[in-house]
């Protein structure tokens, strides 16, 4: 399998030397030969190259099988126009890998801020939405008219919203069949009012998945309330940016959530989280949500490729963070352990060359 690395910004290249070692155990494990091959993007490229993300990456991404794709420090980059370009969305939009699926689950034996066990996915549109980098044909979506007046605009289609509602009632039928659509109809009268539309249309289809819709806000506080009472989350860009972001810290932390951006014929393993820079460069940067995205890109090759080797090393990963977990002397700082960030990625390497 051939594989484009990103280290990215941060502690990216912390966490994807800790991936790389674990993909490395799997793949000896379970007959899997892995091709890494290294690009720069990010604040080191842009000090090379003048841009956060060269033209080669992309055209190496579509030649690749996969994509692992490290936190990106995008709040520190220069304008678009002078090169800060937002990694993640040129992913996202031009190689229209529009399904980025977001699971939180409780672990055993983690504490969690949820006070239940639950087992989630949030199924996210990327491509357009309230992101300016990713919704105008020319230009960019946010501008001032007036040096105290600053306008943003949202795109909502029919095709996306299409797509994204498929892949999550997809994803439903094998679980626990519940889709939950998440929007602001209530104000959002049109554009939130047509993904609704979209995902009922597709709901339709699909009587076997229980549906319901909810509204983001109160949505937010069902989350925290009762989250085992949702299965598939499907939503548009910002929404679902934000109610992942507060599922996987409700499982007990943030670096603890694994996340793909898929398409049709490629995918990007990246983490749910940013590139934290007030731990970068510490070892103490859980690798674990990267890790788990890894697994997740291993089991999505595997789909497309029907290649059972790729689940398999999915299912190997899975259960070898787990059992890591479980043990408190073992975990990284942000669960209250000791560990560094490659004292752990070695006991998960240790549990996978023990199987
Ligand atoms: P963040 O997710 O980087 O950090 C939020 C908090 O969680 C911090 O306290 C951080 O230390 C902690 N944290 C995050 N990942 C962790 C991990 N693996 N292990 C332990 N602790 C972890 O969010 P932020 O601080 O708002 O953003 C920092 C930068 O990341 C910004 O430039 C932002 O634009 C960028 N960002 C990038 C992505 C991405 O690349 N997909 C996503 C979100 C934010």
């Amino acid at each position: 399998m051939k594989v484009l690395v990103l280290p990215g910004d941060g502690i990216g290249e912390e966490i994807t030397a800790a991936t790389l070692e674990v993909l490395e155990a799997v793949g000896k494990k379970t007959d899997i030969k892995f091709e890494f091959n290294h690009e720069v993007v990010g604040l080191k490229s842009y000090e090379i190259s003048g841009t956060t993300c060269p033209d080669i990456v992309v055209e190496k991404a579509l030649a690749s099988d996969g994509v692992l794709l490290g936190p990106i420090s995008h709040l520190d980059y220069t304008k678009f126009e002078t090169g800060g370009i937002n990694v993640s969305g040129v992913f996202r939009s031009k190689l229209d890998l529009y399904a980025n699926v977001r699971p939180a689950h409780t672990w055993r034996n983690v504490p969690n801020k949820a006070g239940e066990d639950f087992d989630l996915v949030i199924m996210r549109e990327a491509t357009e939405g309230f992101y300016p980098d990713r919704n105008m044909f020319a230009g960019c979506g946010e501008f001032m008219t007036d040096p105290n007046t600053a306008l943003s605009v949202r795109k909502i289609t029919a095709h996306a919203s299409e797509r994204i509602a498929r892949r999550a009632f997809e994803l439903a039928r094998t679980r626990r069949k519940k889709v939950t659509a998440v929007h602001k109809a209530n104000t959002f009268i049109l554009t939130d009012g047509l993904f609704l539309r979209e995902v009922r249309n597709v709901a339709d289809e699909f009587p076997d998945v229980e549906f319901e819709e909810k509204i983001v806000d109160a949505m937010a506080a069902l989350l925290i309330r009762h989250p085992s009472s949702f299965d598939v989350i499907c939503a548009t860009n910002f929404h679902a940016d934000i109610l992942s972001d507060l599922a996987s810290e409700l499982s007990g932390s943030l670096g603890l959530a694994g996340s793909i951006n898929a398409g049709e014929n490629l995918c990007a393993a990246q983490a749910q989280h940013g590139s934290a820079p007030d731990i970068a460069g510490q070892g103490k940067a859980n690798p674990t949500s990267l890790i788990l995205s890894g697994a997740m890109l291993l089991d999505w090759y595997g789909q497309k490729s029907q290649d059972l080797r790729y689940s398999k090393a999915c299912q190997i990963i899975n259960h070898a963070v787990a059992t890591c977990l479980e043990s408190a002397e073992v975990r990284t700082a942000d669960l209250g352990g000791p560990s560094s960030t490659g004292q752990f990625s070695q006991h998960i390497v240790n549990e996978i060359n023990a199987l």
